[in-house]
C-alpha cells in the first residue's frame, strides 16, 4: 500500500483549484486504531480525507484544524483533527454496519443522520480559534462539505469523498477530491466543472485503479499545474504529560476524586492507547502548580 499523500493543482489561469488525496493507508490506520466496522470506517474515512485536504489549504503549518460532525444518527459524533502532515479522528460508535438495500452501498448518510451540524474550527498557535458551522444536508459528508464551502467560505465547490471497504473489512481504497471555483472565475469555468461533475467516477474507484492524485488532477484538467505535494499520515500526538496536564485542569474537587486511586488508567480516544498514571506522578506536578 502506497503512503497516503495529497496534491493541490491550479488550472484555467488559477481560476480553478483542485485538491486530491489518496488516503487509503491513513484510513486503514484509523480503522485499526478504533476497530471500525465498515460503515463507521467509511464515515470516518470520508471526514478524514476532507480534513486532510482542508488542512492543506491552511497557510500556516502551526495551524490546527478540527472538524466535528453530529447528525443525530447512530454513529454519534465524528471528530477529526489535522495538524501539520498528521490526521487523527474518532467516532462515537465504531460498530456501525449499515447498507442501503437498493444499491448495497455502505449507508454513511443513515449512520451519520442529517439533523445536525458540521463545524470547522481553526486554531492558531493554540490561541485564537475561528469556528464556523453549517447545518448538515445529507449526512453523506461530501455534500455537507460542499455546502460548508459555499456558505462559510463563499467558494463554489465540488466535493467527492469515498472509502471502499473490502470483504475482510480492510480499507481497499480511500480518497478525496475537491474542485473549487476561485475568485475571478467566469461562466466558462463553471460550465467546465459542471460538465466534469456529470460523469465523474467515485474517487475511491479512481484510487482503487491505482491512479495517484497528481495523475488524476492532470487527467481532469489538461492545463493543471501542481503547486503542492504533501505526505499525510494517521498519527496521534497524545502523551502521558498531556493527560496529566488535562487532569490538573480539572476543578479541585474532581481532581481530589481522581487522586483517591493509586493508579489511574486513561485511554486516548483518538488512538486507543492506554496510559497508566500513578498518583504520585500527578501529585508531583500538582505540587509544582501549587508553588
Ligand atoms: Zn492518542
Amino acid at each position: 500500500m502506497k503512503d497516503s499523500h495529497l496534491c493541490i493543482g491550479l488550472a484555467h489561469q488559477a481560476k480553478i483549484r483542485i485538491l486530491a488525496c489518496d488516503s487509503t493507508s491513513l484510513v486503514e490506520k484509523a480503522r485499526l486504531a478504533h476497530d471500525l466496522y465498515p460503515t463507521s470506517a467509511a464515515a470516518l474515512g470520508r471526514v478524514l480525507s476532507a480534513t486532510a485536504l482542508m488542512g492543506a489549504m491552511l497557510k500556516d503549518e502551526d495551524e490546527k484544524l478540527v472538524v466535528t460532525i453530529n447528525g443525530g444518527g447512530p454513529i454519534g459524533t465524528i471528530m477529526t483533527e489535522a495538524y501539520g502532515p498528521y490526521l487523527k479522528g474518532l467516532v462515537g460508535d465504531n460498530t456501525i454496519y449499515l447498507k442501503y438495500n437498493d444499491s448495497n452501498k455502505l449507508a454513511v448518510g443513515l449512520a451519520v443522520g442529517k439533523e445536525g451540524y458540521l463545524k470547522v474550527s481553526r486554531n492558531m498557535h493554540l490561541k485564537e480559534t475561528f469556528t464556523s458551522q453549517v447545518a448538515l444536508q445529507t449526512g453523506e459528508i461530501g455534500d455537507d462539505f460542499a455546502y460548508y464551502f459555499a456558505l462559510s467560505e463563499q467558494v463554489p465547490s465540488l466535493v467527492s469523498l469515498g472509502v471502499l471497504v473490502d470483504v475482510d473489512t480492510h480499507i481497499k481504497a480511500a480518497g478525496g477530491l475537491i474542485i473549487q471555483l476561485m475568485p475571478g472565475h467566469n461562466e466558462e469555468d463553471i460550465q467546465y466543472v459542471e460538465e466534469l461533475a456529470k460523469d465523474l467516477k467515485p474517487i475511491s474507484s479512481v484510487i482503487a485503479e491505482g491512479k495517484g492524485p497528481e495523475e488524476y488532477i492532470k487527467e481532469l484538467f489538461k492545463d493543471a499545474e501542481i503547486v503542492l505535494r504533501k505526505d499525510i499520515d494517521y498519527h496521534c500526538d497524545c502523551s502521558k504529560e498531556r493527560f496529566i496536564s488535562s487532569l490538573l485542569a480539572l476543578p479541585k474537587d474532581d481532581l481530589s476524586e481522581v487522586l483517591k486511586d493509586e493508579t489511574i488508567e486513561v485511554k486516548c480516544e483518538f488512538c486507543s492507547k492506554v496510559y497508566k498514571i500513578k498518583k504520585e506522578e500527578i501529585e508531583k506536578y500538582y505540587e509544582n502548580v501549587e508553588d
